[in-house]
């Protein structure tokens, strides 16, 4: 464990002075607004995302050794994005109509973002299936060697991944945890997703809403559509989704009918409407020729669009979960705040600690679940202090740097990169 003899190598005090180099650096933090988070989706790294899981020839969950590799990449992807990601393994045996018994692990990959300043215990979950399938059906149904499925789903989890990575890049944090989700066998039945709502409703989850997203990046045309399937629990939410999608993207949105929402239980958000939560599912308009096929590949996708999808879900999440704003909005040093630069910071930032009159103040970095990684006290420095921190020994995340006054206490997220 590190102290803050470590950390803090030394504190250099400016006593009632703001400097000109001070100013250039207390006001570098970046404005962020959800308009600048979503153009900085990217579909170029979508296809990246494609491509890996593209990659692994096949994601049918029933082949030799299942989809412990496939979770394994996600975790490594999501934990390089500072989300704390497990591979949680269920076990499930039965008979696949296309290759018969099965008696085998299964691998659902679950991150979770937790929440900064909570409203309530609810939490927003983001998901998409893992595995893929590809079959011929002639005289007798055959499966076929390569599942590359990347609209059905690598496009679903690219989706997730992309929001990560826009989370980590910019430090963001809601004000509900927001969990990532990917689940393993939902093309034998939503094996993962069944298990993981029932999992949930026993331990007395209470989510605010379940996100889901398979098969979204086919778009073959100009007119660029997405249905948004709905659950007899969630109607409003639906509707607000599609309000959403026209107020954030290029898509126009579908709420189907009844008789055109018989896709809803085709996929995993049918699995937590099942346990009793609401959900939401987003499904391409026009489905991919190449559906459940061994030609689902990267190639027949529309990036642009599915930039646009992902957009649509960084919008709901800030919708349903709220973003926190306690990172870069504020431009203009208040009397009273702390501001750390630069932010997010590689090794060292130095902390401006504004200290009020007969006031002793304590400065802690903190884990986002409130741990005391470091502590230092300032006795009686009344006026303007800069610290400088060495924040080197540290790994990559996001951490919550507090100062406490007799009078006042400021909290700021720090981006360790
Ligand atoms: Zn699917």
């Amino acid at each position: 464990m590190n102290n803050l003899k470590d950390i803090i190598k030394r504190s250099i005090f400016v006593l009632y002075i703001i400097c000109g180099i001070g100013e250039g650096f207390l006001h570098a933090q970046n404005d962020i607004n959800l308009e600048s988070l979503l153009s900085q989706i990217n579909a170029d790294s979508l296809l990246r995302t494609v491509t890996d899981l593209q990659n692994f020839g096949s994601r049918y969950a029933l082949r030799d050794g299942g989809n412990q590799q496939v979770s394994e990449y996600l975790v490594r992807r999501l934990q390089n994005y500072g989300i704390t990601t497990e591979v949680d393994i269920f076990h499930k045996s039965g008979d696949f109509w296309l290759t018969g018994a099965y008696d085998q692990p299964f691998y659902n990959v679950k991150g979770v973002l937790p929440a900064v300043n909570a409203i309530d215990d609810s939490l927003v979950l983001i998901g998409a299936h893992l595995d893929a399938i590809s079959y011929v059906i002639d005289v007798y149904p055959e499966p076929l060697e390569n599942a590359p499925g990347a609209d059905d789903n690598a496009s679903g989890v690219a989706v997730m991944i992309e929001i990560a990575r826009i989370c980590h890049e910019n430090g963001l944090c809601f004000h509900r945890d927001v969990h990532f989700m990917a689940f393993d066998g939902e093309e034998l039945g939503l094996f993962g997703s069944c298990y993981d709502a029932q999992k949930r409703y026993d331990e007395g989850d209470k989510i605010a809403l379940m996100l889901n997203n398979d098969m979204v990046s086919y778009q073959p045309d100009d007119n660029w559509r997405m249905m948004l399937h709905w659950y007899p629990n969630a109607q409003d939410i639906a509707s607000h989704a599609a309000d959403i999608c026209t107020q954030y993207t290029n898509i126009t949105p579908v709420v189907p009918s009844v008789s055109e929402n018989i896709n809803a239980q085709n996929s995993d958000s049918y699995a937590y409407y099942h346990s009793g939560f609401k959900a939401v599912f987003a499904m391409e308009y026009t489905i991919s020729l190449s559906y459940h096929k061994d030609y689902d590949v990267a190639d027949s996708n529309n990036y642009a669009y599915l930039a646009d999808v992902a957009r649509y879900n960084l919008a709901m999440l800030n919708e349903y979960a709220g973003l926190d704003n306690a990172l870069g909005v504020e431009t203009h040093q208040t009397e009273n705040q702390m501001s750390i630069s630069p932010n997010p910071v590689s090794d060292r930032a130095m902390v401006w600690c504004p200290i009020p009159e007969n006031s002793t103040a304590v400065l802690t970095i903190t884990n986002m679940t409130g741990h005391v990684l470091l502590q230092h006290k300032i006795f009686g420095q009344t006026g303007v202090h800069y610290e400088e921190m060495d924040l080197s020994g540290l790994p990559p995340g996001i951490y919550l740097c507090q100062l406490r006054t007799n009078v006042w206490t400021n909290t700021v997220k720090i981006v360790k990169l």
